[in-house]
């Protein structure tokens, strides 16, 4: 994809799942790119298998953590140079009823998916404007939504208020980073074949449920999310900011006239 090649991305998360294969994505458009893990040895391992210490690394980070995402962009321009392209990946889940959750793990999630997001998008949106102020191309931030934005779950109450709060940073950081021509979008996924959707996958009856509000009648593949991202990240999706896309094989549109049975 165009403007891709040589640039230097960051993708949380990149461990597994989604994250993992955007990482690959990245790096097959001839990106380098910082894998930022709280699993640091589980980074690396998959660094290792995608490509060689030129174009593709992984450093430990809890991207709640502030001192975390200090190192992070320290080590990622040492080892690569300024920072074109971050992917806000990494996401928790925290299942609880609405009048069960506890407050801990409210915050826990809140922290990762959504206050992460920010303190990592200020901290390389500066040092993407500072790049602009000196003649440099503008960089992109791609954040991981979902549909759970637009949904609510009362079992995943913080979830789905963090992932609802991603469109919104999304929507704030494109209007302040525009004057820059720095793009700021969000992917949306429904359900995709991770260890996030385990439950989902060994339990048949949550399985058909699920597949009952999917018109497309599958799960999504990691590789469908990473395309999306690679192309907001991307030259090719240059007029665009401030938007969520969402990948969920149809669940969005449905309304109460299309039956729910699988
Ligand atoms: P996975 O659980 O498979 O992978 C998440 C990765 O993020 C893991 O490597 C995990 O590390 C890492 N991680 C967790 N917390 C942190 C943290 N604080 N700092 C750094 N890394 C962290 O998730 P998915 O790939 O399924 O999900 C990726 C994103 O996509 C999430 O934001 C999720 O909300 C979103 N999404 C996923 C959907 C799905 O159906 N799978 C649907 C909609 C959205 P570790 O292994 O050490 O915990």
């Amino acid at each position: 994809m165009r403007g891709l090649d040589g640039k230097v991305a960051i993708v949380t998360g990149g461990a597994r799942g989604i994250g993992r294969a955007i990482a690959e994505r990245l790096c097959a458009e001839g990106s380098k790119v910082m894998i930022a893990d709280l699993d640091a040895a589980a980074g690396q391992k998959v660094a290792r298998a995608i490509g060689s210490e030129d174009c593709i690394r992984a450093t430990e980070c809890d991207v709640a953590e502030k001192l975390d995402v200090r190192n992070l962009l320290a080590a990622t321009r040492d080892a690569f140079g300024p920072i074109d392209v971050l992917v806000n990946n990494a996401g928790i889940v925290g299942g609880a009823e609405f009048l069960d959750l506890k407050e801990d793990d409210f915050d826990r999630v809140m922290a990762v998916n959504l206050k992460g997001a920010f303190i990592l998008s200020q901290a390389v949106a500066r040092h993407m404007v500072e790049r602009v102020k000196a003649g440099e191309t503008p960089g992109a931030i791609v954040n991981m939504s979902s549909v759970n934005a637009v949904f609510a779950l009362p079992t995943q109450v913080a979830y789905s208020i963090s992932k609802a709060g991603i469109s919104q940073l999304t929507r704030v950081a494109a209007l302040s980073l525009a004057p820059y021509g720095i793009r700021v979008n969000a992917v949306g996924p429904g359900s995709i074949m991770t260890d996030m959707l385990a439950s989902v996958n060994k339990d048949a009856e949550a399985r058909r449920v699920v597949m009952s509000r999917t018109p497309m009648r599958r799960i999504g593949a990691p590789e469908e999310i990473a395309s999306i991202v690679a192309f907001l990240a991307s030259e090719e999706a240059s007029y665009m900011t401030g938007q969520t896309v969402f990948a969920d094989g149809g669940r969005l549109p449905l309304n109460y006239t299309v039956p729910t049975e699988a």
